[in-house]
């Protein structure tokens, strides 16, 4: 199962990637998570995302590019993953196409005004990123490692506006790319976390 996840930020891309990739024991790879632990780490890719990150623009394609080629050519990778937040640009998901056979595009799709909702109250584990709500989870820890459970930087208005716009110049593209390949299927992302879940195994199964 080699799976794509597809939406605007907030969509609930990362909290149903975590569902999936338990349910079907495969690999929930982020290539946002993964510049933040380089950003973290302070490595050159975290030198060189960092900037672009902070203005809600895409770190360049050859970066996130080789960052996937490379992870996807992990061992856990053999039978399966689930790709969050990858391919962004028709010029990834071109290079994805040289080096991966996709099986399924999932879109979620979401209205604009429950998207900004979702985002403002973003919170998410300074440790392991699990994503948490303000609606429903308070605690300062997270409840799955103990770290602390922050806002992300890029989740402040002046930011979100810019991500916003950037998904819909440079990543809605996508949706069409994957409906030609006969990909792509389109999840109704505007419900509770389970019924979208819910939707989604079906799909899969
Ligand atoms: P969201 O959860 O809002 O979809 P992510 O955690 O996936 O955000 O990504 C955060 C930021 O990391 C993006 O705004 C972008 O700057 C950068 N990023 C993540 N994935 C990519 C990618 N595939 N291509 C370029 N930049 C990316
Ligand atoms: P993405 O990875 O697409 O940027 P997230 O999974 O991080 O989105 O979700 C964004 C925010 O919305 C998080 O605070 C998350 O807890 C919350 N959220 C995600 N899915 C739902 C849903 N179906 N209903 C209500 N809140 C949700
Ligand atoms: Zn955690």
């Amino acid at each position: 199962m080699r799976i794509i996840l597809l939406g605007a930020p907030g969509a609930g891309k990362g909290t149903q990637a975590v569902k999936i990739s338990t349910k079907y024991n495969i690999p929930h790879i982020s290539t946002g998570d993964i510049l933040r632990a380089n950003i973290k780490q302070g490595t050159e890719i975290g030198k060189k995302a960092k900037s672009y990150i902070d203005q809600g623009a895409l770190v360049p394609d050859e970066v996130v590019i080789e960052i996937v080629k490379n992870r996807l050519n992990e061992e856990d990778c053999k039978n399966g993953y689930l790709l969050d937040g990858f391919p962004r640009t028709v010029a990834q998901a071109q290079a994805l196409d040289e080096f991966a056979k996709i099986d399924i595009a999932l879109n979620i799709d979401i209205d604009l005004d429950i998207l900004t909702k979702r985002l403002s109250g973003r919170r998410v584990c300074s440790v392991c990123g699990a994503p948490y709500h303000i609606s429903s989870y308070n605690d300062t820890k997270c409840a799955k490692c103990g770290g602390e459970v922050i806002q992300r930087q890029d989740d402040q208005p002046q930011t979100v506006k810019a991500r916003l716009k950037t998904y819909t110049l440079q990543t809605k593209p996508l949706i069409d790319y994957y409906a030609d390949m006969q990909l792509l299927v389109n999840i109704d992302g505007n419900r509770a976390i389970d019924d979208v879940f819910e939707d989604i195994v079906k799909i899969l199964n």
